[in-house]
């Protein structure tokens, strides 16, 4: 009896160890599946580490966004919208409304009950380009604009296939280096209007979506398709822009989005000293900067009196603080599905607070017409 007690005891913790084995077994044959099987749209990793997270509900200045949109479908929206930029430390928001004519003066009358919260861009009218007397008539309308209130220019946009975010007319196949433009820009220059331009997407869009691209998560939706005849690639564009801001020394130019030069922020930085009437935004780039603090906090540092903050990224108070988390604080490898649909960990770029200033109010100060 003694001798058998221990055998029985010892029996079913041997069948627990063999129920448990085949368990593990078959965990771990469901992770490597798992490992093998989840599509990267399906992959939304959380971060495993315990470290500071730094919530910053109001920005450290009070801030200019120099990149936004016209997205508020009702007056409640635009209530909302002030109530997240009150609350969140955003003084005004520029609206780029890529527009001219009566779609101009809507947006103008619909935020007009916050009157100073918000300034309006207008676009460049290219209806009847390449017919005689076109120039007189887009400057005539950039003038009618100008008197309903539009201090800038944008968004023009061109991503190789001319200056396509235009409304109503999109500039097919007009860069902005075109000399038909000159007598346009001029006018800007003489009022004092900054033109707001996106050229070109980020390197990695342009190269092959396979197994090696870093921004695959993206690559379905961003991914630019080279195989159009005539169309401009990554380069072409920077060329067309910088040849056009070398043209026009008079007018301010605000290249959007870092230029669109995040894997190679050098490639701004060589722009930026090659002409002094040349700004940029890091609108919507929080993403593709926030994986290279050190190097993104060096540049913006560098060159603090040419950049300006913007968001182009909704009217969310959620959002205006996930940027301010990235641009002021040291946290680290963070996710944040507001600022992108990247894989990539973000960490806080700790800016200086006079860097903040320069980068939040006092550059936008420069560049926004008072009058
Ligand atoms: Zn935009």
């Amino acid at each position: 009896m003694k001798r058998l007690i221990p055998t029985l005891l010892f029996l079913p913790a041997c069948l627990l160890f063999l129920q448990y084995g085949s368990l593990a077994q078959t965990d771990s044959k469901n992770t490597a599946r798992a490992g093998n099987d989840i599509l990267l749209k399906n992959y939304h990793p959380v971060s495993i580490y315990n470290i500071p997270i730094t919530r910053v509900t109001k920005a450290a200045w009070p801030v200019t966004d120099m990149h936004s949109h016209d997205y508020a479908k009702s007056d409640a929206d635009i209530d909302r919208w002030v109530r997240a930029m009150d609350s969140s430390g955003i003084a005004r928001t520029v609206i780029l409304t890529y527009s001219t004519g009566p779609r101009f003066d809507s947006i103008v009358d619909k935020y007009s009950r916050y009157k100073g919260r918000f300034l309006f861009y207008c676009g460049f009218d290219y209806t009847g380009f390449g017919q005689p007397g076109w120039a007189e008539k887009a400057i005539a309308e950039l003038n009618r604009c100008y008197q309903k209130g539009a201090r800038g220019i944008g968004e023009l946009g061109d991503k190789g296939e001319g200056e396509l975010y235009s409304y109503p007319t999109p500039g097919r196949g007009i860069h902005i280096d075109n000399p038909a433009l000159k007598p346009l820009l001029s006018r800007c220059g003489a009022l004092k209007m900054p033109v707001i331009i996106h050229v070109a997407e980020d390197r990695w869009m342009y190269q092959q979506p396979d197994a090696s691209n870093d921004g695959l998560m993206n690559a379905e939706k961003w991914h630019v398709n080279m195989q159009v005849p005539g169309k401009l690639d990554h380069d072409q564009l920077l060329a067309s822009l910088s040849k056009a801001v070398g043209e026009n020394p008079n007018v301010t130019f605000v290249a959007c989005h870092f230029a669109n030069c995040c894997s190679d922020l050098n490639v701004l930085g060589d722009l930026l000293s090659r002409h002094p009437n040349l700004y940029a935004d890091i609108a919507a780039r929080y993403a593709e900067t926030g994986p290279i603090p050190r190097f993104a906090a060096a540049f913006i540092t560098r060159w603090q009196d040419r950049l300006v903050y913007g968001t182009d990224m909704g009217t969310e108070a959620s959002m205006y603080r996930s940027t301010f988390r990235i641009l002021e604080t040291t946290d680290e490898h963070f996710y944040d599905p507001s600022l992108s649909d990247y894989h990539w960990a973000l960490y806080g770029f700790n800016l200086p607070k006079d860097v903040l200033r320069k980068l939040y109010q006092a550059n936008a100060e420069k560049i926004i017409t008072q009058h």
